[in-house]
């Protein structure tokens, strides 16, 4: 992989915090720590469809569908593009990332950020959007200096091969590099299937549902919650305990 560190983000590599913790905290950007149905989401999928649209040379709606293919099989539609297109993945997210006015639309919650401050162990953001989307998030929302590091979809490379979440190769070289055992980790998402591999290995995982879509039928929230049909009210297995404020982790 890649290095994380990026300006004032620094790379501690002792394995320790500064309060002497050996925990690890894995952070999802998009709505585990701000509102991104909101913000971002809505924007990023119409240039994601835009782009295929051009550099594919396909109609709209047959565009529109294979992104969302590409997001349900891969965890990302960038992978698909790469993949089977040989799209370039640098171009595609500086293309589809510009989001103009995303900065008026950021919220996130004010307790999230104090609790954020006082969470012990080392805080990473942990993220398949790019890195330059994911500083202007943090800086925008007053955010970067929570955390000791940003690990973004460009860093998420293994021999030449993109692997996001939810690659379970992925999340056992993020502990590694990390000096810990991914025991040491814990996942806070708001996407289950992130969870479900991170748990797999061993990982503690913790399900941010602050910014769940409503829950339209019971038993069946819309699909742009989790590729895993389970209500907000139910815990899976792979999933250790729900959240939904930051606060919340105060007490684990
Ligand atoms: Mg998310």
């Amino acid at each position: 992989m890649s290095p994380w560190g990026v300006p004032g983000l620094g790379w501690p590599g002792t394995g320790r915090s500064a309060t002497g913790s050996k925990r690890v905290w894995l952070f999802d950007l998009d709505n585990t720590l701000h509102d991104a149905s909101h913000a971002s989401f809505g924007p990023t999928n119409e240039a994601m469809t835009q782009y295929i649209e051009t550099h594919l040379n396909l109609p709209h709606a047959e565009a529109w569908s294979l992104r969302q293919h590409y997001w349900l099989h891969y965890g990302a539609t960038m992978l698909g593009l790469v993949r089977h297109h040989g799209v370039k993945a640098s171009h595609f997210l500086e293309t589809t990332h510009r989001l103009p006015g995303l900065e008026s639309r950021l919220r996130a919650s004010a307790h999230d950020r104090a609790a954020l401050r006082r969470l012990r162990g080392r805080k990473f953001i942990l993220t398949n959007a790019p890195r330059a989307y994911a500083l202007r998030v943090l800086n925008t929302l007053r955010l970067a200096d929570c955390f000791d590091g940003v690990i973004s979809i460009e860093d998420m490379t293994m021999f030449g091969h993109h692997r996001p979440k939810p690659d379970a190769r992925m999340f056992r070289c993020v502990a590694a590099r990390l000096k810990v055992q991914p025991h040491s980790c814990t996942l806070v998402e708001d996407t289950l299937d992130h969870q479900r591999s991170a748990r797999r290995i061993g990982m503690r995982t913790v399900w941010m549902q602050r910014y769940l879509p409503p829950v339209r039928r019971p038993g069946f929230p819309p699909e742009s919650v989790s590729k895993v049909s389970v209500h907000p009210c139910h815990k899976p297995l792979y999933v250790c305990a729900r959240i939904k404020s930051i606060q919340g982790l105060l007490s684990m």
